[in-house]
């Protein structure tokens, strides 16, 4: 089967860099399935895992949302940050989600920025499916 190059970079510098039969992304629109020969194109994503899959081998990439550019011969994802699955820290995600959760039911007098808990909340819950393979 025909590969595509992926390239997955953060404002940290790249992340990862394959050549995979197809990338599966989140974007804000549904989901994506990228095989080599895709047209181009351009799509925000969600906080979810990019799927790069060869044959029945997967790997996982944690993206905290970001941009999809796709073109014939190659896939970019820009995000804000990216783990791969072996690179995420489970315990430090565990310790996100709660501190997360707190905030989000801590009264409205205590001056919390709900929609920024929620987020940081959307991160942590994805880095967590990813480590224990609950995409
Ligand atoms: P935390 O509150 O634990 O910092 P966060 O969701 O606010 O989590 P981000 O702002 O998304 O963190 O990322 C900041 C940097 O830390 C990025 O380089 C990101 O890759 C890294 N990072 C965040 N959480 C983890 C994790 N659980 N394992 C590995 N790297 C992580």
């Amino acid at each position: 089967m025909k590969t595509i190059k992926v390239n997955v970079v953060t404002p940290d510098g790249p992340v990862h860099e394959s050549d995979v039969e197809m990338v599966i992304a989140k974007a804000e629109s549904g989901e994506l399935g990228i095989l080599a020969g895709h047209i181009p194109m351009v799509a925000p994503l969600k906080i979810g895992a990019v799927h790069l899959k060869n044959g029945s081998d997967s790997e996982y990439i944690a993206v905290n949302g970001g941009i999809l550019e796709v073109r014939p011969d190659q896939v970019t994802v820009l995000a804000q940050s990216a783990e791969l699955a072996e690179e995420i820290d489970y315990d430090r995600a565990l310790r996100a989600k709660e501190r997360a959760e707190q905030r989000l039911h801590a009264q409205k007098s205590e001056h919390v920025d709900f929609r920024r808990a929620e987020l940081a909340l959307q991160r942590a819950m994805n880095r967590i499916s990813i480590v224990e393979k609950k995409y």
